[in-house]
Order: structure tokens, then sequence, then C-alpha cells
């Protein structure tokens, strides 16, 4: 079917102001069937940090500055994206937070209104250095969710792994946007066996202390291996029962009450003692391969489509968005999913991921 819509969204003729006023194109499915429901976006492949799971403390490759998409760009493919039912989208990066003008960007993004009339739902993932500042303000311009990546308590170890940042500003910066309002309020730790193994009850306790969620994800070897060293990886099995026996209290499966997510993340429930009913999360690449389900693509900051995470093929969607090429515009999203591998490759001795690492694609 065609896309009949994203001209008149281009010119700024609907679905913000006027909801429902567009069309809806049939919805982005892959070859396996698996329906698109939830779009990351990419603003930056910059960060002030350089944590060495994500990318090289030297001689990162970045995309040019001028094929960044504008904030115009971003706002049409957004728009662009509500037409074939896509309601959910999560500023990435790179470090979302050091865009400039962040806060205006979440502005326009946030008064778009999905297909159905709502307003889309706008979330971010960042490491939190610049919350403090920017927390509240973004809440007000409309950001809903917000997940900050935490891997250690110890600010020595912190450093060590971030390689530039500073603990107390994140916990800081957490406070801060707890206070805003943001809730619930999510904590993605990527477990590291050697580094912070023997911290994943104190990293439960510090959020669960605070009312936030936390979520610890598989190391995944992007960057053709070259970050990941295999005697690292931890299984979210192994977070399992390293919380099991030191909470001396097991875990349930949990799904409900709005806590699960669109992704890939299975939530679980203490079911005793002093931390009865708090959740965490664990997201399982490596050991429970959940590309079945898979709902989402990657929007890279330079506006290339990533089907899957775990592979580097890409369409460009640029060209066609600055163009003003709207048949072009779903040419490309449907070439990428058209590409979508089954499952990813992903091996336990570093092998099989994409040659980029992960803040190229945009995490
Ligand atoms: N800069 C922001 C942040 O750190 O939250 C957003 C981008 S970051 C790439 C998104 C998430 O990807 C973070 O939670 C980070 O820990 C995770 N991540 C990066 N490289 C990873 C890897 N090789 N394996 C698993 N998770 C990774
Ligand atoms: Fe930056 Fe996030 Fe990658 Fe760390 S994980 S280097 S904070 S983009």
């Amino acid at each position: 079917m065609r896309l009949v819509q994203i001209g008149r969204i281009s010119n700024g003729q609907s679905n913000g102001a006027c909801p429902g006023a567009a069309h809806a194109a049939s919805p982005l499915r892959d070859p396996s069937n698996r329906t698109i429901r939830y779009v990351r976006i990419s603003l930056t492949d910059h960060c002030n940090y350089r944590c060495t799971y994500c990318m090289p403390d030297e001689g990162a490759e970045y995309g040019a500055r001028s094929d960044v998409l504008s904030f115009d760009e971003l706002e049409r493919l957004v728009r662009a994206l509500t037409l074939f039912g896509i309601a959910d989208f999560r500023l990435t990066g790179g470090e979302p937070t050091i865009r400039r003008d962040l806060v205006d960007l979440v502005g326009r993004l946030s008064a778009i209104h999905s297909i159905s009339g709502d307003p889309i739902r706008l979330s971010m993932t960042t490491n939190g250095e610049a919350l403090e500042s920017l927390a509240l303000p973004l809440f007000q311009a409309g950001l809903g969710r917000l997940t900050v990546s935490l891997d250690t308590l110890d600010v020595r170890r912190f450093r060590e792994i971030t390689r530039r940042g500073d603990l107390e500003r994140v916990v800081r910066g957490l406070d801060a946007a707890r206070n805003a309002g943001f809730s619930p309020i999510k904590l993605n730790v990527v477990a590291i066996r050697g580094f912070n193994d023997a911290e994943i009850g104190s990293l439960c306790r510090f959020a669960w202390d605070r009312g936030i969620v936390p979520r610890f994800i598989e190391l995944m070897p992007m960057a053709d291996g070259r970050l990941f060293a295999p005697g690292e990886s931890m299984s979210a099995a192994d977070v399992r029962r390293a919380l099991v026996e030191e909470l001396g209290a097991e875990l349930a499966p949990d799904e409900g009450e709005g806590i699960a997510g669109l992704g890939p993340a299975r939530y679980w429930r203490v079911t005793s003692g002093a931390y009865a009913q708090r959740r965490l999360g664990t997201i399982a690449a490596m050991t429970e391969n959940f590309c079945s389900g898979c709902n989402r693509i990657r929007i890279s900051a330079t506006g290339q489509i990533h089907a899957c995470l775990a592979n580097d093929a890409v369409q460009d969607l640029r060209r066609a968005l600055r163009a003003g090429d709207d048949p072009g515009v779903e040419s490309a999203l449907r070439a990428a999913l058209g590409e979508k591998r089954e499952g990813h490759f992903f091996e336990s001795n570093g092998r099989g991921g994409p040659r980029k690492p992960m803040i190229s694609i945009g995490g």
C-alpha cells in the first residue's frame, strides 16, 4: 500500500495540531511477520563518556556533522513514522543530553500525535551526567519516561568503566529526575563478571530505595568483538541467582502493572523479605533470545535505518527525508524491514555481531 500522507505531514498540515487528520499507511512488517511498533532514534553519535563496552577511548568514527538529522528533519521523521501506527519513540545516542537545545526538540516531538489521536509516547535513555539541570525542563517539555545507565556504585570503578564519568553527578541527576516527576525511572546496568558481579544486590537496593527499577543487561559483542572480553559475560540467570542468594528470597516472573515496556526486558518480583514486591528486569540477548518478539528499528543520528542492532546492514533515510521525497522515505523503511533477519548471530566468544560499535548504531 502506498504511503499517502507524508507529504501533508512534511508541510506541517497534519498530525500535530490536528490529530487524526492524517491517514494511516499499512503497518511496517518484516518477512518474519513481526510488526514494528517502536523506534529508537539516536540524536548524536558523540558522548561525554567512553564506556569500555560501547566505544573506544580514542579513534571512534563519527558521522559528518552535516549528515546529522536536524530538528526539522527529526520532527518530520517522527510525524511520518506515526502514519505506520508507531506511537512509541525513544531518544538515545550516543548521549542524547549533549545535543544542543534538547529541551526544545523534546517539546516539538512530544506535541506530535499518533494516528489514534493521542500524543506519542516519548522516552529517553541517558547516562544521567546532565540530568541535574535537565530533568525538570525535559519533564515539563513532555518527556514521558526515563532510563538512566549506571553500572557501579563505586567511584573508582565508575570512572574506570566510563573513562570520564562523575558518579556523584549521576546520583544527583537521578534525584533530580525523581523530583521532577519521572516515574518509574529505570536503571540500566550492564552485568560484567569481575567488574560489578558483586554489586548486583547493592545496585538493586540503591534503585529500590529510590523507587527505581533496576535492569541488568547482558554484555553484547558489538564492534566485531573488539570491545568484548568473553570471560566478562554474566548471564541473566546468573544475575538472578546472585540476587536470590544475597536477598535470601525467591524471584517470581512479573509482567504486570505497567512495568513491562515494549522492549525485550523480562521482569521479576522479589517474593518475600525486606524488599518483597520490588521489581527488577533482565535483558538477555545472549542467553534468552528474544528476537522472535522484536518490534523495533533504530534510526542512527545520520538517518540510517538499522533494522537489527546486531547487523551492520542499513538503509539510508536521510536522502529521502532531506529531499522531501515521501515515497522514498517509505521505500527506505520497507527495504530495511525486508532485510531484517530472523535473529542475531551473537556468539559468546565475541563473534557474530556488527562491525560497528553500539554508539554508532544508537543504543
Ligand atoms: N548514552 C546513553 C546511555 O548510556 O544510557 C544512551 C546510549 S547507550 C548506547 C544505551 C544503552 O546501551 C546503555 O544502557 C548502555 O549501557 C548499553 N550498552 C552499550 N554498549 C553495550 C554492549 N556492548 N552490551 C550491552 N549493552 C550495551
Ligand atoms: Fe556514552 Fe552511553 Fe555509550 Fe556510555 S553507553 S559511551 S554513556 S553512549
